[in-house]
């Protein structure tokens, strides 16, 4: 059992001039919260951030991670509270202890096997200090050495299929081998307990014998290279167990034909050594045909480099060799992260293989880096800087982009999901739908079957996906509010010059004219209209047959024209050729008569007027634009909304308002601000009849004493 002392003893080792007070400091308070409690191996509770304190120890790291994994479980399991831990330990200590039982809290059953990528990526993702990957690391290796004491055998092999799919692929990822073979080795003898000893057994049989083989070969090959002037180190062990066993089940070969149960490599100083050791190698041996790969010429994917050959060996065996250089040693232990993802038969991409080097070297070259502040940057990371992975309500793993809201989650989902989505709920509390979904979150969508998109997601929803879904509903929605307008219109043109549209519609003679404008379909024809880019009386020039009568029409159009003029009372506008449209004013622009306007034609509800000069005018679909007038025969006012700008004095505002309803204006709405500097904006909602109207309103406000300036708003 390790002591706190050996710790110690192997952070000076490394590092004479390591915190061993804040190890000191986090062991005493370790052991105060956890007295009392006791491992399932009936050991003090003590023992176990005493060991996974003690692997990190071995990897080297700084202080406070030794001290960080002394605390590990103390947040989980003990009284202790993060206030606490940051009062004592700093918030560098707390936010990897955080981590760690962030981390742990984490719950996955066994049916989330096949998503286990998404759970790596996942853990790696939720880690944003490598320093908390590390710790779990550590943390679960200590487990899995003591999980035969854990007293229930499903339990048991739970945790063993969660380590094999999860931890140990983590492991390899971040190159730390020697973790993953461990991880692999103690999941293969809970989960396969019977191969396991019988491999085991199988490897223990003759092995005094077989060691001594190993010795014999290892000299020999040493003598050789010695006698050749090549300074070289040999090296020959047993693979570990689950990697003969993977051999055995995948070649489908026996035990005493898994030839390479020890693998012999030579270590060499440079790449034409190398090649002259494996031609030394070859002349001693006769290779196996078809064994021989040449890895330094052509790499593979992981950038893993080396000779290997399988020759028949002094006693007619087959012997498996590899040949590398110390620096391709190097890089083949510590597997970078491609490693893993190419044995899995894919390529992680460039970015995150890059990223996972790098922290390799982090991990490994720790010592170099003298600058704690320096450490402190590098080792706080994203790594994977573009995706959020958050659970759905059944606890399956979704990836998405980060930035993205519940909004993209329900298209995530599906599009009528996406669709109908009328809320959310993360982590069990309602959101606004802006809400930016993290790591961890478990996102339920709130959906309800009358609920439709809305325009304003575009605004913030983050996939290609929810965007193109929302966009493609809007498009459907306004092509059919269109056509019913456009059906509305044109009966309501047709009706003026005493045709019926609906007859007429199935007639030849609308055919032609369909075919005449460009359209295929008549409905194309009446979606155009309500889009504005028709208009009905366009339809009934070429409706009406004789071309004598053109005239006649014409005239009876000005008429028709003339009389919707009359009609428009209430709104004051008049929109070509349509006669009982619903029109509004934008509010954006408020527009007066006077001012340039222009129409624009809104889904489902009609024609909204603006000024010309509108931003909001500017901003909408040309094809949807309809011309409008002024109708000079009304007489209606207007709200505007105008500011004024003066130094403060006693009775401004009375005179102000007196001045307006003099020119005959009414104050709908008045508001003011003092200025610091003694000056006063005063804004007012007042009507008016017509532009002309507004601006003596103004030229008269502008005469009231201490007023500098008086205009209309937008
Ligand atoms: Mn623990």
């Amino acid at each position: 059992m390790i002591r706190i002392n050996d710790i110690i003893d192997k952070v000076t080792e490394h590092n004479p001039d390591a915190d061993l007070d804040i190890i000191d400091r986090a062991y005493i308070y370790s052991a105060r919260v956890h007295e009392g409690q006791m491992r399932l191996s009936g050991e003090p509770y003590l023992t176990h951030p005493l060991e996974v304190a003690g692997i990190l120890a071995d990897m080297k790291l700084d202080s406070v991670s030794i001290a960080a994994a002394l605390l590990h479980d103390v947040l989980e399991d003990t009284h202790a509270t993060p206030e606490e831990i940051k009062e004592m330990f700093g918030q560098e200590v707390l936010h990897i202890v955080s981590g760690v039982t962030k981390l742990s809290s984490l719950k996955f059953n066994s049916s989330q096997a096949r998503q286990a990528e998404s759970i790596r990526k996942m853990l790696l993702a939720m880690a944003d200090d490598i320093r908390v990957i590390l710790i779990k690391l550590a943390d679960r290796l200590h487990n899995m050495r003591t999980l035969q004491y854990h007293p229930k055998e499903q339990k048991r092999r739970a945790i063993a299929q969660e380590t094999h799919d999860i931890y140990a692929p983590i492991a390899a990822r971040l190159g730390i081998y020697w973790i993953k073979k461990e991880l692999e080795d103690t999941s293969f003898k809970h989960l396969q307990p019977e191969e396991y000893s019988q491999i085991q057994a199988l490897i223990n049989k003759d092995k005094e014998e077989r060691d001594k083989y190993v010795e014999t070969v290892k000299d020999y090959i040493k003598r050789k290279m010695d006698e050749n002037g090549l300074k070289c180190e040999v090296l020959g062990r047993y693979k570990y167990f689950y990697s003969i066993y993977k051999k055995m089940v995948i070649q489908k070969l026996a035990f005493e034909d898994v030839y390479d149960i020890i693998a012999f490599r030579i270590i060499l100083d440079t790449i034409p050594q190398c090649y002259e050791a494996l031609g030394l190698i070859h002349s001693l041996w006769k290779p196996v045909a078809k064994k021989f790969k040449d890895y330094i010429g052509v790499p593979k994917p992981n950038m893993y480099r080396s000779l290997h050959t399988t020759v028949i060996g002094p006693f007619g065996e087959r012997i498996e060799i590899q040949i590398r250089t110390w620096e391709m040693d190097k890089v083949a232990k510590s597997g970078i992260a491609a490693h893993w993802g190419y044995k899995e038969g894919k390529r992680i991409d460039d970015k995150i293989s890059k990223t996972f080097a790098w922290i390799q070297n982090l991990v490994e070259d720790q010592e170099n880096i003298k600058n704690p502040d320096e450490f402190l940057e590098s080792v706080r990371i994203d790594l994977f800087p573009d995706e959020v992975y958050v659970f759905t309500p059944r606890g399956e793993i979704r990836s998405i982009a980060r930035g993205a809201t519940p909004v993209d989650f329900a298209y995530l989902i599906h599009s009528d999901v996406g669709n109908q989505c009328t809320g959310a709920k993360v982590n069990g509390h309602i959101v606004p739908l802006q809400y930016q979904l993290k790591t961890g979150d478990t996102v339920e969508i709130i959906t309800s079957r009358n609920h439709h998109p809305s325009k304003d997601w575009l605004k913030f929803v983050k996939t290609v996906k929810a965007r193109s879904r929302i966009r493609q509903w809007i498009k459907t929605q306004e092509k059919e509010r269109s056509f019913s307008l456009g059906r509305e219109m044109c009966e309501k043109a047709f009706r003026k010059h005493k045709l019926k549209f609906t007859e007429l519609v199935k007639s030849e003679e609308m055919e032609k004219v369909v075919e005449h404008l460009g359209f295929k379909k008549i409905d194309d024809l009446i979606v155009n209209v309500g889009y504005g880019k028709i208009t009905p009386l366009q339809i009934i020039r070429k409706v009406v047959p004789k071309p004598e009568l053109e005239e006649e029409h014409e005239s009876l159009l000005n008429k028709l024209i003339g009389s919707v003029r009359k009609k428009k009372q209430g709104t004051g506008v008049i929109v070509q050729g349509v006669d009982d449209i619903l029109l509004k004013f934008g509010k954006c622009c408020q527009p007066v008569p006077g001012d340039p306007i222009t129409g624009y034609i809104t889904q489902g509800y009609g024609v909204t007027v603006h000024r010309t000069s509108c931003v909001n005018a500017l901003k909408m679909n040309p094809e949807r634009q309809i011309d409008v007038e002024w109708d000079k025969n009304i007489a209606e006012t207007y709200p505007v909304k105008i500011c004024i700008n003066s130094y403060d004095r006693v009775g401004l505002l009375a005179d102000v308002a007196a001045t307006i309803s003099k020119n005959g204006s009414n104050i709908l709405n008045a508001h003011t601000e003092t200025k610091e500097n003694k000056t006063v904006d005063t804004f007012f909602t007042i009507t008016v009849a017509t532009t002309e109207h507004l601006n003596s309103i103004l030229a008269a406000i502008k005469k009231v004493k201490h007023v500098y300036q008086a205009k209309r708003r937008h």
